[in-house]
């Protein structure tokens, strides 16, 4: 792995996605090298045309882009955003066939242009892609990961910090399982500035009754569904997730984050991809951490799993 000064970063799809992801991780100086891929060449020489009009602005580097598979040669990490989005009221899931085949042919051919690459699928379903990915490209289960559940568990420490009235830095919680409807908050280990969620009760940032957090974890779970009726696509937060989690790729940070890999023997779970807080840093994801969970905690996760390897199996892989 290169480090940050020269690092080259591959991007998959230059829609809505793809382009504020080149964004925020230009405006951030992630890599020295953006390179943007997309079938489309009209759209996807206009984006690269306009992210370099703004490279007065923002630390050095440069962006390019082409409809040739040639332009992701030799980047250290490549992240696919291409395929089918949401419509109003389709579930990630009713991607799954579009998407799986899209990646399926696709990341075979990434992976010769780009043979040392980590691969960051954010494509949804992304669990379910994560695993296709793995199957169809024989790449080891750390150097292939989804974004999984880190955009939902931001949105999931908003919503508490919101609620308490503190920074939303302070706030320690996250979603585990598919990034879907399926998806379960780990409220047992969540804390505030190092207290405990079921015993946070500090005068003037109140408390979390059971219904305040039958209402934030429903907001969690319908936010996509929000923004897409209101604006017919997610973009931003995601564009800022998938930067931190580059961030911690090609600075080796062992940041602990909660993304999308293949289990094998984490609680009886083996052979399906979800989202566990994991350590990241530049060879990867490493198994889940060993996070407390409840019984509770443990059977909506095992049900997530389920969800995910029937889609899996579905699809036949
Ligand atoms: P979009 O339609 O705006 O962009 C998709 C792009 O992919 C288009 O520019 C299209 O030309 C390109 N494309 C399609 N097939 C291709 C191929 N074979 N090769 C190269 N490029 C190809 O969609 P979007 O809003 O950017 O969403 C992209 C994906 O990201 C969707 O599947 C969406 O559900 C997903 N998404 C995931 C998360 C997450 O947290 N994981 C969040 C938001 C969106």
């Amino acid at each position: 792995m290169t480090t940050r000064r020269t690092a080259k970063i591959g991007i998959i799809g230059a829609g809505s996605v793809g382009a504020t992801i080149a964004y925020a991780a230009m405006i951030r100086g992630v890599a020295r090298q953006i390179s943007l891929y997309d079938i489309v060449p009209t759209k996807v020489h206009a984006e690269v045309l306009d992210l370099n009009h703004g490279m007065l602005f923002v630390p050095p580097g440069s962006v390019e882009g082409s409809d040739d598979i040639e332009v992701l040669r030799g980047c250290d990490v490549i992240v696919m955003t291409a395929g089918a989005k949401q419509r109003p009221g389709q579930t990630r899931i009713d991607l799954a066939a579009v998407n799986a085949s899209i990646c399926a042919k696709l990341l075979p051919r990434v992976v010769q242009v780009a043979p040392d690459a980590l691969l960051l699928l954010v494509t949804n379903p992304v669990d379910v892609i994560t695993q296709v990915v793995l199957k169809v490209t024989g790449l080891p289960a750390e150097r292939v990961f989804g974004s999984g559940t880190v955009l939902d568990s931001s949105r999931f420490r908003y919503l508490i910090a919101s609620h308490c009235g503190v920074a939303v830095q302070n706030v320690h919680a996250y979603i585990a399982g598919e990034h879907g409807d399926s998806e379960l908050p780990l409220w047992s280990s969540a804390s505030i500035g190092s207290i405990p969620l079921d015993q946070w009760d500090v005068k003037g940032h109140g408390q979390l009754t059971k219904t305040d957090r039958d209402e934030i974890m429903h907001n969690v779970k319908d936010a996509a569904y929000q923004v897409i009726q209101g604006k017919g696509a997610t973009n931003y937060a995601i564009g800022l997730a998938v930067t931190n989690i580059l961030e911690a790729l090609l600075n080796d940070e062992q940041r602990v984050l909660p993304m999308s890999g293949l289990l094998r023997g984490f609680r009886g779970l083996d052979d399906v991809c979800l989202s566990l807080p994991r350590i990241v840093g530049s060879n990867g994801i490493e198994p889940p951490l060993p996070i407390p969970m409840t019984a509770e905690e443990e059977a909506a996760l095992d049900e997530s799993a389920k969800r995910i390897r029937t889609v899996v199996q579905g699809l036949g892989y």
